[in-house]
């Protein structure tokens, strides 16, 4: 798929605000600074549709940008500066949650980690969540310039054995670089595909 057009819609704190006209929606999240704005960017070939962070954390809004004027790319808010708290979900705003409770347009959200970094429980922890409650994801490696070939397998590898421990496949995933664009045609294939059915 080529994106031909993107264009921002809506930012909202309150999700019974976001839009009602039932096209399909793909969600993008991650850490705060793991590279979702640049890889917003570089999937609808548009350097500021979606704004780089210089201090991350900042904005708890969910953002609505019309792709193809078709389906709907959504920006969910960087998860990585909530307080302690007793239970995964008390660790992500109530509007995350609400987001992927509530919106049944949702067809896939994509889970973005540092390809760098060993896994998180806090990302770990989220993912499970989302295979108890049947919340279709996949997994985006970004940062891929970052890290020589073997290191990269390495950590996609250390990750597959983390999630295997409690799952029995592991998700779709990508690897991607803002950077050098990789990854994008097999994201966006995924879209596509994913669409149609
Ligand atoms: P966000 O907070 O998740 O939206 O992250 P940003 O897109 O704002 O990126 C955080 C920082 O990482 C910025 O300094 C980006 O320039 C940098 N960055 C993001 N993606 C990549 C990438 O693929 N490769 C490299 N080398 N740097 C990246």
């Amino acid at each position: 798929m080529n994106i031909t057009s993107a264009q921002f819609v809506m930012s909202n704190s309150d999700i019974s605000k976001c839009p009602t006209d039932n096209k399909a929606e793909y969600a993008f999240i991650g850490r705060s600074n793991v590279g979702k704005s640049s890889l917003i960017n570089m999937l609808t070939n548009n350097k500021s549709l979606a704004k780089i962070s210089v201090k991350p954390g900042k904005t708890q809004l969910v953002n609505h940008f019309i792709i193809n004027k078709e389906w709907y790319l959504v920006d969910l808010p960087g998860y990585g500066f909530a307080k302690v708290a007793k239970n995964t979900k008390q660790r992500f705003s109530k509007l995350i949650f609400s987001y992927i409770e509530s919106r049944t347009t949702l067809i896939n959200l994509f889970v973005l980690v540092d390809c760098r970094h060993e896994p998180q429980n806090k990302d770990v922890d989220f993912m499970e969540w989302l295979g108890v409650n049947g919340i279709p994801f996949s997994i985006i490696f970004t940062k891929a310039d970052k890290l020589s070939k073997q290191k990269l397998k390495d950590n996609v590898i250390a990750y597959e054995k983390e999630l295997l421990t409690s799952w029995e496949e592991m998700p779709p995933y990508f690897i991607s670089s803002a950077s050098s664009g990789l990854g994008k045609d097999e994201i966006l294939n995924y879209i596509e595909e994913t669409n149609k059915k």
